[in-house]
């Protein structure tokens, strides 16, 4: 079934009246930087890449439905070659020093940017009860409460940020505005969570970036006001949106990620799917190789009130990256 276990009360009836659906676009990728960049002496400048991965959730119909929808085994492979890279470095950066004692528990402080239009709900001024019910759903989320396994992290609401800008308004994805709107907004370190709420260009439900070795000031989740627990964005509504984006924060890639064949999405616990799932079809078995396809996973593209759970192998590969990437 796909109804979450522990929250049927809060999921709305009915899952097949909708039109809408979800899909992915991915941004260009960046250079992958030599290693020597990240473990240059103090007072070298280290490069940056030249851009961030990021994906994006949409609604059927939406203009970005036509773009490219998931990342090539290119740039899967770039990313996982990266991901080695940092963890050999945090070995090194740790030799001599305190042994390295992974972390079991993480709090992630989550700043909040607002981005409104003008005063009216409409124009995005949603209240604070919508915000701390997000938190509350990604809390119950990455703890398992809702049926999957339990990730290390948690989510602390540090600060409600409102910014009234027209022009910032709706945020457009791979914009000059939205760089503009991040550089200027971004609080925290590399484990501060940023997102921003408002309208989406495009149908769009959200977007978020994958972790980098040096920070970078695209750095966050961007997710549609609207899609927060109480919205208006119909089967999409319950908060999971974010859930979804926060996952690719902590480096998570979709289940369909490299469809039947290959390393997939990386997890050998999420069994391979041709392509995104959408609404909730139970049964749906795209692939050849063992197990129903993920449709319950909140890695997949199907309605919130159908996916409830991360993977024992998510949670790990999450908390990896966590530790190669953000953790201090
Ligand atoms: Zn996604």
């Amino acid at each position: 079934m796909g109804l979450r276990p522990n929250l049927l009360t809060r999921r709305a009836a009915g899952v097949a009246s909708t039109t809408l659906a979800l899909l992915l676009s991915t941004a260009t990728v960046g250079v992958v930087p030599a290693a020597s960049a990240f473990s240059a002496a103090p007072g070298e400048v280290c490069a940056e890449p030249a851009d961030v991965h990021s994906d994006a959730r949409v609604k059927k119909g939406g203009i970005a439905e036509h773009e490219p929808n998931e990342l090539t085994a290119a740039q899967v492979r770039e990313r996982e070659a990266d991901l080695a890279i940092a963890l050999r470095d945090r070995v090194n950066h740790r030799a001599g020093a305190q042994a390295a004692s992974p972390l079991a528990a993480v709090t992630i402080p989550v700043v909040v940017h607002v981005i409104q239009r003008d005063a009216t709900r409409a124009g995005g001024n949603i209240p604070d009860s919508m915000i701390t019910s997000q938190i509350t759903v990604l809390n119950q989320a990455y703890s398992g409460a809702t049926g999957g396994a339990a990730t290390a992290f948690s989510f602390q609401l540090s600060k409600i940020n409102r910014v009234t800008n027209p022009a910032w308004y709706p945020i457009v994805q791979g914009s000059s505005a939205e760089r503009q709107m991040k550089t200027s907004l971004r609080e925290g370190g590399k484990n501060t969570l940023n997102v921003y709420l408002g309208e989406l260009s495009d149908d769009l439900l959200g977007w978020a970036t994958f972790p980098q070795r040096k920070l970078n000031s695209m750095d966050g989740v961007v997710v549609l006001s609207e899609s927060l627990p109480g919205g208006t964005a119909a089967n999409y509504n319950q908060g999971d949106t974010g859930t979804h984006e926060v996952g690719h924060w902590l480096n998570l890639y979709h289940t369909f990620q490299g469809g039947c064949s290959g390393t997939g999405d990386s997890v050998s616990d999420t069994p391979a799917e041709a392509s995104p799932a959408f609404e909730c079809p139970t049964g749906r078995d795209t692939c050849t190789t063992a197990g129903l396809d993920p449709i319950t996973n909140f890695m997949d593209y199907t309605y919130d009130s159908c996916m409830y759970q991360f993977t024992a192998g998510q949670a790990s590969r999450m908390l990896t990256a966590w530790n190669a990437y953000r953790a201090a």
